[in-house]
C-alpha cells in the first residue's frame, strides 16, 4: 500500500504548472498540471478530484484513472482531462520511483535509442513574444530558424502568423508561400519544417494554402482546420500530398476515434498533459498504429510533460517526433541534452526529472497567465486562435 495523502500544485513563471502528489511513504510524484492560459482551473479540478484519491493506493494507476474518468460522469474534456493527465503522470512517476526503474521500463522498455525533438520558430508581431521562439520581423524569424539549425535541430515548426479572413487575396497566399520559401532557403534541404495552421483559417483557404506550399515539402501541416470538423480535415487530407497532423485539442481515446476512422490525419498529436496522461496516450498510440498513423506528442508546456511524453514515445513503434519549448534549463535539476537534434531516453526512477526547487522558488506565482487573443486586422471581428 502506498497511500495518497496530498495533492499540491505549483505555478512557475512564465507559465508552467506542476502537480506534486504526496504519499505516506514520503515519495512525491510529479505531473504537469496545465491548460494553456487556464492553469488555475486545472488546479481547481485536481482538488475537486481529491475525494476520489486521498487514502487510495497510488499503485493502482489504471483503477484510479477509471475512477476519475467514470466518477465525473461527463466525458473528460479540456479541464477534467488535464487534471486526470497530471495525476496520471504523477502516479506513473511514483510507480517508477517506488520500484527504482524509469517509466519506460514499466511500459515494456525502449524500442529506439534516441528520440527526435523539434523547436518552435515563429513570427508574431502583435503579442508579447516568447524570446527565442517569436520573432519581431521576417529577418529575425529567418535568423531564429538558422540559430535552431546551428543548435543541432533537424526539425522545426512554424505557424501561420495571425488571423486571416474567411477567403483571402492572391497577395495573402503569395506572401505566405514566399515566407515559407525563404524559411526553406534559410534551413536548407536537410532540415525539416512543419507548419501549424492552428485551425486559424477556413477549410476553403486551408486547401488553397496547402496546395500552394506543397512544392516546399513541409513535413506536415498541423490543424489545417479546427479539430472538431473531422469531415473537413478528411476532405483536405484527400486533396493534398502534405501529411496532415492534429490532436492537441482532442481528449481521451474517444476524442481520436473519428479522426482515425475518417482517415483525416497522417499524424496524431495528443498532449499527455490534456488527453488523459501516459495511460491514455499509450492507448491512443496503439489505436493510431492500427490505422498506419504516426504519433507526435504535443508539448508547448514544460519539462515534466516532455519527460512523460518521451517515456511513452521510446516504447512505441509509430513515434515521429516530440514537440518542446524547453529542455528544462532553470526548471529541473538535470535538463535534457540535445545531440544532433535528438535526446536520449530519460533515466533515473520514475519520470527521471526533479524540479530545481532553488531555481523555481523566486518564480512561483498564482498561475494567472493568459493566452493572447486575436482580432481580424480588417474589421476588428474576433478571430480564431
Ligand atoms: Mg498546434
Amino acid at each position: 500500500m502506498s497511500k495518497i495523502t496530498k495533492l499540491e500544485v505549483l505555478h512557475v513563471r512564465p507559465r508552467f504548472s506542476f502537480l506534486l502528489l504526496h504519499t505516506d511513504e514520503g515519495l512525491v510524484g510529479l505531473g504537469e498540471a496545465a491548460l494553456e492560459g487556464r492553469d488555475k482551473v486545472v488546479e481547481s479540478a485536481i482538488h475537486e478530484l481529491e475525494y476520489l484519491l486521498i487514502g487510495q493506493d497510488s499503485r493502482r494507476i489504471e483503477y484510479l484513472w477509471l475512477l476519475m474518468y467514470r466518477a465525473t460522469f461527463y466525458p473528460a474534456g479540456s479541464v477534467i482531462g488535464s487534471a486526470i493527465s497530471a495525476i496520471d503522470q504523477a502516479l506513473w512517476d511514483l510507480q517508477g520511483k517506488r520500484l527504482g526503474v524509469p517509466v519506460h521500463e514499466l511500459l515494456g522498455g525502449t524500442v529506439r535509442d534516441r528520440a527526435r525533438v523539434y523547436k518552435h520558430v515563429n513570427t508574431r508581431d502583435d503579442v508579447p513574444a516568447d524570446p527565442g521562439i517569436h520573432a519581431e520581423d521576417l529577418n529575425e524569424f529567418l535568423g531564429l530558424a538558422r540559430a535552431a539549425v546551428a543548435e543541432g535541430y533537424t526539425m522545426i515548426k512554424t505557424a501561420l502568423p495571425g488571423p486571416a479572413r474567411f477567403v483571402e487575396s492572391r497577395r495573402f497566399i503569395d506572401r505566405e508561400v514566399e515566407r515559407f520559401a525563404l524559411l526553406r532557403d534559410a534551413i536548407g534541404p536537410d532540415v525539416d519544417f512543419g507548419i501549424d495552421f492552428h485551425g486559424r483559417v477556413s477549410s476553403a483557404l486551408a486547401i488553397q494554402l496547402i496546395q500552394a506550399i506543397e512544392p516546399l515539402h513541409p513535413l506536415f501541416v498541423e490543424e489545417p482546420v479546427t479539430p472538431e470538423d473531422v469531415d473537413a480535415m478528411a476532405h483536405l487530407a484527400r486533396r493534398t500530398n502534405v501529411p496532415i497532423a492534429a490532436g492537441e485539442r482532442l481528449f481521451t481515446r474517444w476524442g481520436f476515434q473519428r479522426l482515425l476512422e475518417q482517415r483525416a490525419v497522417s499524424i496524431v498529436q495528443p498532449d499527455l498533459s490534456h488527453c488523459g496522461g501516459i495511460s491514455e496516450g499509450r492507448k491512443i498510440a496503439a489505436m493510431s498504429e492500427t490505422y498506419g498513423v504516426g504519433f507526435a506528442p504535443h508539448n508547448p508546456l514544460g519539462p515534466v510533460n516532455l519527460a512523460a511524453s518521451l517515456h511513452l514515445s521510446f516504447t512505441i513503434e509509430n513515434f515521429v517526433a516530440q514537440e518542446q519549448i524547453t529542455l528544462g534549463d532553470g526548471l529541473i535539476t538535470r535538463p535534457f541534452e540535445l545531440v544532433d537534434g535528438y535526446v536520449a531516453a530519460p533515466e533515473g526512477p520514475g519520470l527521471g526529472v526533479e524540479l530545481d526547487r532553488d531555481a523555481i522558488e523566486p518564480l512561483l506565482y498564482d498561475g494567472g497567465w493568459k493566452l493572447p487573443y486575436w482580432f481580424d486586422a480588417h474589421d476588428s471581428g474576433v478571430a480564431k486562435w
